[in-house]
């Protein structure tokens, strides 16, 4: 099927989303009637303004899931359930128009956009299910003389924040499971990308879900807004996605008012080709491990270890599918490379690439930036990284993939492990052997063993050292959002 994407409908679908706050199941402007723009990164032009809360707006957010939480908590699983599977029913019947707006504010070419609304349409489908299926537990003390009645609670109102770059998938993989547990809500989108948020708020609320149950708070100012929240005492959970750097500051903050906390944050994910490796099957999970979302993404590969003997072949191969990408607006058909997010984005691609070319790295393809409008950066290979790179130390968040070689086993896993991050690794090779041992030693939170893709509503994402704390998804994901209660009874024996 393709999207429309004429200049009316375009038009259309941004004017069809509503660009309040919403708060307490109605729509409502921000104090001082106060707006900000929402831009298209592949055209650099305004698409809309939405409202820009302040702090004042916030706190109206939270005291609406506040008053909200006692009956929402009451409701019976399966109307939880129900209302979660309606919902993800509406978002695959709106598929185009949900994609076309995520395009426009944030780049990704229409296909990946569509996918995405597809991923994330199936939290809600999981967490549907997850709803009915929470349990307690019942036992007996040691000594006979007591029963344990385990119970689990919804924590409480939580505050959801999340980034610019799955921007549907994202709230869905947050709002899926606090809705399912019984929790009540306050969603702050990035404001890159407020308008995937907003539609989704509309949906939930034709899907049935009562108001407060969900509050969204766009706002430029991110610190202003949340940190009082986080320091007032009524939030019991926050749910973040975002870089290391923010999420360190957010956990400062709630240490104070002891905030449980789930963080997902950002990655340095290595990608290592053994020479035993299948070489389609690695350059096919190179190509999805780092293109994925241009590269995108807290799962991107971001350090790519090849073993000597087979880098020159892997680096052309893989060179030679990079090269053949179309890059251009993700609004054009053809379009395999949208644009970055916005000109910071692509100017750390640009000084990543220059420092890891000053360091003797050599370009294999791409590695220019382009003229006219929006924030492209071709697809890049490059080859001879150094290890001293600043790119195999941060996040490069583009599509640029840098390859480095090793020669054995206890090398690479130590290399690979050299990173304060700890979210995903890549592995490739036929060895089943290899394949587990060095699958145990790495310091990750997921494995893709022979595939570019690990994210699955049904697993629990997540990962080790500074990349987070907490898993989304899976069995585990509404676990983040229920306390244990436990009732102590005596029970005497019969005279
Ligand atoms: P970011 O700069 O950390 O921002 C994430 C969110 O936090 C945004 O909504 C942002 O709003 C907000 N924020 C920033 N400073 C804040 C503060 N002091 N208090 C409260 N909120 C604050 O990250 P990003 O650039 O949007 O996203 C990219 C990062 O997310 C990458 O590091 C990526 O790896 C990570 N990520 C991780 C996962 C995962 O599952 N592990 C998934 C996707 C992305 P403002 O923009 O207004 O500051």
């Amino acid at each position: 099927m393709t999207v429309d994407v004429t200049r009316p409908a375009v038009v259309a679908a941004v004017a069809a989303v509503p660009k309040q706050l919403f708060i307490g199941g109605a729509w409502t402007d921000a104090t001082g009637g106060r707006t900000f723009a929402v831009g298209d990164p592949a055209t650099g032009e305004v698409l809309c303004e939405v409202a820009d809360a302040a702090p004042a707006d916030g706190r109206r957010a939270l005291d609406a899931a506040v008053a909200a939480q006692e009956e929402w908590a009451a409701t019976a699983p399966r109307a939880r359930s129900e209302i979660l599977r309606r919902a993800y029913e509406i978002i695959l019947s709106r598929t185009d128009e949900l994609a076309l707006l995520m395009t426009l504010e944030m780049g990704k070419p229409l296909k990946e956009a569509r996918g995405e609304v597809a991923y994330a349409a199936e939290f809600f489908r999981w967490f549907s299910e997850e709803a009915v299926r929470v349990d307690g537990g019942y036992g007996t003390t040691p000594d006979g003389a007591n029963r344990i009645l385990i119970m689990r609670r919804p924590v409480g109102p939580c505050l959801l924040i999340t980034p610019w770059n799955f921007p549907l998938a994202m709230g869905t993989r947050k709002i899926g499971p606090a809705v399912a547990a019984g929790c009540t809500m306050v969603l702050k989108p990035a404001p890159q990308t407020p308008l995937s948020t907003l539609a989704l708020a509309g949906i939930l609320t034709e899907a049935g879900l009562p108001p407060g149950v969900l509050n969204v708070v766009t706002t430029t100012d991110a610190a202003g807004v949340v940190e009082p929240l986080l320091r007032g005492g009524d939030v019991r959970k926050l749910s973040f996605t975002g870089s290391t750097q923010v999420g360190r500051i957010l956990l400062a903050q709630c240490a104070d008012t002891v905030v449980r906390t789930s963080m997902e944050l950002g990655g340095n994910a290595p990608f290592i080709v053994f020479d035993d490796a299948d070489l389609d099957v690695a350059v096919d999970g190179a190509m999805t491990a780092k293109m994925r979302n241009m590269g995108e993404a807290c799962t991107a590969a971001n350090r790519m270890f090849v073993h000597r003997s087979v880098a020159d072949e892997f680096a052309a191969r893989f060179a030679e599918r990079m090269a053949a990408l179309t890059v251009g607006p993700g609004t054009e058909p053809g379009s395999d490379v949208g644009p970055l997010i916005d000109a910071a984005g692509r100017g750390k691609v640009e000084e990543l690439v220059e420092d890891a070319l000053r360091r003797d790295a050599k370009v294999v393809t791409g590695g220019t930036t382009p003229d006219g409008p929006g924030y492209f950066y071709p697809p890049t290979v490059l080859t001879d990284v150094s290890r001293d790179a600043a790119l195999m130390r941060t996040e490069i968040f583009g599509p640029v993939a840098a390859i480095t070689t090793f020669d054995d086993e206890d090398e690479v896993v130590r290399a690979a492990n050299d990173t304060e991050w700890g979210l995903v690794g890549y592995l490739f090779t036929r060895d089943v052997d290899r394949a587990l041992r060095v699958g145990e030693r790495l310091e990750v939170g997921m494995v893709g063993l022979n595939t570019g893709l690990v994210s699955n509503p049904a697993a629990p994402f997540g990962g080790v050292k500074q990349s987070g704390l907490g898993r989304e998804g899976g069995r585990v994901g509404i676990e983040e959002f229920l306390e244990y209660k436990y009732v102590a009874i005596p029970v005497r024996n019969r005279a």
